[in-house]
C-alpha cells in the first residue's frame, strides 16, 4: 500500500458512500458475530452476490496506526480489517488489483452516537491512499430501518432483507445452542467443534435456499442441528449460574474484541446468554414505526397533508416489517425451543414499557442504552443470578446505562459487572470476573436460578 496523505474531500461522502448496485462487485463484510456474519455472506451469495467474510483482528496495528485513539474500539477494529484484506488483495493482484471491484460495508445509524461517522471516517482513511480511493462503502442505515433498496433488481429486494433478517435469528439460535451446551458438554471442545461444522451446514443451506424463500427446508437443518447438538450435553453436569449479558451489539457479539469474555465466565462456572442480534434489528424497525407515529399526530395537530401521508406510507412500511419480523422469529424460536431449552429473546415493546413503566430512560433519547437498560432489569426480574455489560472503553450509552442500573442492581441484589474493552488487557478484569462470579455462585444458591 502506498503512504497515506489525508486531505479531506467532501464530494466522497456522497459519492463513495451509500447504497450501490452489488451485482458483479466482491462485497467485503466486517466480522461482528462469527455465525452471524458468515450466515449474512451466505444469504447475500445466495442472492448472486459475491459476499465475503474479512479475517478480523489481524489488521489491528493497521487500525491503530490510522486512528487517533479517540475513536470507539470497534471503529479501530474495523478500520484495520478493511485495510488489512485491502493490503493484502493489492498483494494477490498486483496490477489487477481494482477498487471497482469492492463494496466494504459499514452500516450506520442514526442519533447521537459515534457509530454514525464510522463510514465518513473511514472514507477519509480509505481516500488518503491514492489506490484505495475508489473503493466504495456501502453504507445501510438505520434512518430507514436497513432499507436494501438499490443494492439489487428491486423485484428481489423485499425477498433479501427477508433472507438476511432470517440468517439473523438463525444465527442468534445457534450462538444460544452453543451457550445452552458448552457448560455442559461432555468433553472439553465437543461444542466449539460441533457449532462451527453446523455453521458451514447452515451456510451451505442459506446458499442452496435462501433466494427460493424455502425457509422450512432451512429450519429442516436447524432442527436437526439442535436435535444432535443436545445430545453433547452431560446429564449429569449440575446446574450453573445463569448469566445474562448486555451492552454494545459489536464488543458484545466479537469474542476477539471482548477478550472471549463468554468462555471466560464459563470458566469459572457460569452459563451465559448474551442479548442477540435480532434484538438491536427489531429495534430500529420499532423505532421507525414508533417516530413515523409521533411524526403522524404532530402534523395532524399541525394539518400538514402532505407530511401526514408520508408519515403514513412510514408506519405501514415499518409495520409491515415489525409484523413480520416478529412472526419469523417467533416460529424459528417456537421451534428450536420444542426440541431444546434455548433463551428467548426480548421483544423491543416489552422494553419500552419498562423504561416507561420505571420512568429510567426514554426510547427518544435513542441508542443501546434502550436495550441494555431494560434488559437488564428484565434478566433480574427473570431471576438470572448476574449480568454483565460489555462495552468498548468510553463508550457513551453504554457509560449511561451503567450509571442508571448500578443503584438498581444493588437494590435488586443481583451482582452486576461492567466490563469495558479496549486492545489492553486489563489486569484486574480477571479477579473482577471471578469476584461477579463468586457473588452470582452466592446467588444461585440462595435464589436458585430461572428456567430458560
Ligand atoms: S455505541 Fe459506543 S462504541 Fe458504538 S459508536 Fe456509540 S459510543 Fe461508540
Amino acid at each position: 500500500m502506498m503512504r497515506s496523505e489525508k486531505v479531506i474531500d467532501f464530494q466522497s461522502f456522497t459519492e463513495n458512500v451509500g447504497r450501490f448496485d452489488l451485482r458483479g462487485k466482491t462485497v467485503l463484510i466486517p466480522e461482528m458475530a462469527g455465525i452471524g456474519s458468515q450466515l449474512l455472506a451466505a444469504s447475500f451469495r445466495g442472492f448472486g452476490i459475491n459476499a465475503k467474510v474479512m479475517e478480523t483482528c489481524k489488521g489491528l496495528d493497521l487500525g491503530k496506526e490510522h486512528t487517533s485513539g479517540k475513536e470507539c474500539y470497534p471503529c479501530q477494529i474495523t478500520t484495520g480489517d478493511i485495510l488489512y484484506f485491502l493490503k493484502k488483495e493489492q498483494a494477490r493482484l498486483g496490477v489487477g488489483f481494482n477498487p471497482r471491484d469492492y463494496v466494504y460495508f459499514m452500516p450506520e445509524a442514526e442519533g447521537p452516537c459515534r457509530f454514525g461517522m464510522y463510514n465518513k471516517y473511514q472514507r477519509i482513511v480509505l481516500d488518503s491512499f491514492p489506490a484505495l480511493k475508489n473503493v466504495r462503502i456501502g453504507s445501510i442505515t438505520t434512518k430507514d430501518g436497513y432499507s436494501l433498496e438499490g443494492i439489487i433488481e428491486r423485484q428481489r429486494v423485499k425477498d433479501l432483507r427477508k433472507g438476511a433478517y432470517f440468517s439473523v435469528v438463525i444465527s442468534d439460535i445457534l450462538d444460544r445452542l452453543l451457550w445452552r451446551i458448552r457448560p455442559y458438554e461432555k468433553e472439553p471442545g465437543m461444542a466449539d467443534n460441533f457449532i462451527s461444522k453446523a455453521m458451514h451446514v447452515m451456510e451451505g443451506a442459506f446458499g442452496k435456499h435462501v433466494a427460493d424463500k424455502n425457509f422450512g427446508k432451512i429450519l429442516d437443518r436447524m432442527d436437526e442441528i439442535i436435535k444432535e447438538g443436545k445430545m453433547i450435553i452431560d446429564p449429569t453436569v449440575a446446574e450453573k449460574p445463569l448469566i445474562g449479558i448486555v451492552g454494545e451489539i459489536y464488543l458484545r457479539s466479537h469474542s476477539q474484541a471482548n477478550q472471549d469474555i463468554i468462555r471466560v465466565l464459563e470458566r469459572y462456572g457460569a452459563e451465559v446468554v448474551n442479548a442477540s442480534i435480532a434484538e438491536w434489528v427489531n429495534y430500529t424497525t420499532y423505532d421507525g414505526l414508533r417516530t413515523a407515529k409521533k411524526g403522524l399526530r404532530l402534523d395532524m395537530k399541525q394539518f400538514r397533508p402532505d407530511a401526514m401521508r408520508q408519515d403514513i406510507e412510514k408506519i405501514m412500511g415499518f409495520g409491515g416489517e415489525m409484523f413480520y419480523q416478529k412472526l419469523r422469529q417467533r416460529q424459528c424460536y417456537k421451534r428450536a425451543r420444542a426440541l431444546l431449552d434455548i433463551a428467548a429473546d426480548h421483544d423491543a415493546g416489552h422494553l419500552e414499557g419498562i423504561l416507561r413503566k420505571e420512568d429510567l430512560y426514554n426510547f427518544d433519547a435513542g441508542t443501546e442504552a434502550c436495550l441494555s437498560i431494560p434488559g437488564i432489569i428484565e434478566y433480574a426480574r427473570e431471576g438470572y443470578n448476574g449480568v454483565v455489560n460489555v462495552y468498548p472503553f468510553t463508550c457513551m450509552p453504554s457509560t449511561v446505562t451503567s450509571a442508571i442500573v448500578k443503584p438498581l442492581m444493588n437494590k435488586m441484589r443481583t451482582p452486576y459487572l461492567d466490563a469495558p474493552y479496549d486492545s489492553t488487557v486489563q489486569p484486574g478484569r480477571e479477579t473482577a470476573v471471578r469476584t461477579f462470579m463468586y457473588q452470582a455462585h452466592q446467588h444461585f444458591k440462595r435464589h436458585g436460578r430461572k428456567a430458560h
